[in-house]
């Protein structure tokens, strides 16, 4: 099922993601609503938050085409789309400023200082525990995407000035919001 995705100003983006005790059925079919709003707003990730829910889990799918060649061979073993529950980034290296942009701001992007390549700790679907090291896109959006779960959003990562340059944008948004 698509839900709708909250953006900029509403407080389910704030809070901090509730650690999730069981994979169970429930949190399978969360997942499949979470990659299917995604996908339907062609997105690279969402998190539970953005569509108003609590859970501690985010879902990514950045297609290796993407990717910077160098990336595309880190990035090969990893299969999408991947689901995150209870993600915790372990080891991070070298740096990355690329365009960023979030499905909870719509029309907004601005260059993002970013670790080039992470290392993920994370359960999967089935219960186990993973660990995954991606790098470019990939792991900028896993830094994205885990900020969500910790109440930060892409605005906290702008400058003064990058923010400046979209307030109106932010200011209608948090209206809206
Ligand atoms: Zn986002």
């Amino acid at each position: 099922m698509i839900h709708p995705i909250v953006t900029f100003g509403h407080a389910a983006l704030r809070r901090k993601a509730a650690p999730v005790q069981e994979v169970d059925d429930a949190l399978r079919a969360l997942v499949n609503d979470m990659l299917e709003t995604m996908y339907a707003s062609r997105g690279l990730g969402l998190a539970a938050a953005q569509i108003g829910r609590a859970e501690r889990v985010c879902v990514i799918d950045v297609p290796l085409e993407v990717e910077k060649e160098a990336c595309r061979k880190a990035n090969a073993h990893i299969a999408m789309p991947l689901a995150l529950v209870n993600p915790e980034i372990t080891a991070h290296e070298g740096k990355q400023r690329n365009d960023e942009g979030c499905l909870s701001f719509p029309e907004i992007g601005a260059p993002i200082t970013r670790a080039n390549t992470v290392t993920v700790a994370f359960t999967d679907l089935t219960g186990v525990r993973r660990e995954v090291t991606a790098s470019g896109l990939l792991a900028r959006a896993i830094q994205h995407e885990v900020d969500h779960l910790n109440g930060i959003l892409l605005v906290d990562k702008m400058s003064a000035m990058q923010k400046l340059s979209v307030a109106g944008q932010l200011r209608r948004l948090r209206a809206q919001g």
